[in-house]
């Protein structure tokens, strides 16, 4: 059983002392406010390679919330009673991963084993952000957890997803040889507020180029597909995760799938633009179908994504126009 404290301020409640890694990226940031909401304590780590202490900043004076700069891929002193240990640090955007491959490598390898091995000291539960990109370039579609994937292992896109693909059977191991109770999330396209608007990704980058009224790019015919999660839904489907007693990977992602070329079409289309692409060629290994098979986060979690498209992109302008220099 994880260790459970009573916090009155939160009427009964249980709180947990956690560690949280790549605290201040993207999904990592959005994770903390969602445990401190919870009233959980969190120590947040972050080699700030790819995270921004931007994603943070709000966090800065909460009672309950401490930051460190730390490469947990290097030894590092965590010496703290944490209940939960959820590891989340890495590149995680194709450009990010392509100009890091060895950092990349040794955040899914390292990073994972001394993360896991804070949470064996601890006796703690452990979560793992895996990825969709465990599957590579899929022949089953949807992907559902039971299929083993089609991952080039020594392509470009290999540091990320054989990587993670490691760090899964780490997490694995862990759990048979010391009975660690861990957690496997593979997560698809996630989006949302705190995305880097330069990193490359297909959601900020289209919705820089069309709110700038410049062309979309669309990589290759634009007929691979993709399919987009808010990044709240996202979190509640961590958090149920990291509470729950499921061992084995689960898929937390959308399962509305659209065409690149569709979704080029439907950004211009909301944020008032006529559609204009310039088409570039498709990058190596890129997968060409992707959307998950999420009936086991249904059945087991209680879990589905309830955010629209149209709203989780509204949000995300919202927060990218005032940050956008235009000249
Ligand atoms: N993509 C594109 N134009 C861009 C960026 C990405 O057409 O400017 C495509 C990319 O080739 C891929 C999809 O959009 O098929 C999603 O790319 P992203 O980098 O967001 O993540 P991935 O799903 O490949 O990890």
């Amino acid at each position: 059983m994880t260790r459970i404290r009573y916090n009155e301020s939160f009427s009964g409640r249980f709180y947990l002392n956690l560690l949280v890694s790549g605290a201040a990226g993207f999904i990592g940031s959005h994770l903390c406010d969602r445990l401190l909401a919870e009233g959980h304590s969190v120590l947040g780590l972050d080699n700030l390679l790819t995270g921004s202490r931007d994603n943070i900043a709000h966090l800065e004076r909460h009672s309950r919330f401490e930051f460190r700069r730390q490469d947990v891929s290097k030894s590092f002193d965590a010496s703290g009673d944490f209940d939960g240990v959820l590891h989340l640090a890495s590149p995680a955007s194709p450009k990010d991963y392509l100009g890091l491959p060895v950092e990349t490598l040794e955040v899914s390898s390292c990073g994972t084993r001394n993360m896991l091995e804070v949470a064996r000291r601890c006796n703690a539960r452990f979560l793992l952000t895996s990825t969709s990109e465990a599957y590579g370039d899929p022949a089953e579609h949807p992907q559902s957890e039971s299929y083993w994937g089609n991952v080039n292992p020594v392509g470009l896109r290999s540091c990320y997803d054989e990587g993670k693909r490691f760090a899964e059977a780490l997490t694995m191991a862990y759990h048979r040889t010391f009975g660690l109770r861990t957690s496997i999330a593979r997560i698809f396209n996630t989006y949302g507020p705190r995305m880097k608007l330069k990193d490359g990704r297909v959601v900020p980058t289209f919705l820089d180029q069309a709110l700038r009224r410049q062309p979309v790019t669309v990589f290759g015919d634009g007929t691979q597909t993709r399919s987009f999660c808010y990044v709240s839904d996202m979190v509640e489907g961590l958090y149920r995760l990291f509470l729950s007693e499921e061992r084995y990977p689960i898929n937390l992602g959308n399962p509305v799938e659209m065409s690149i070329r569709e979704f080029a079409e439907y950004i211009c289309r909301l944020t008032g633009v006529p559609f204009k692409a310039e088409y570039k060629p498709l990058p190596a290994d890129d997968p060409k179908k992707r959307r998950p098979n999420i009936s086991k986060a249904r059945k087991s979690l209680g879990w589905e994504p309830h955010v629209s498209l149209e709203d989780g992109l509204r949000k995300t302008i919202e927060y990218f126009r005032p940050r956008m220099t235009f000249i």
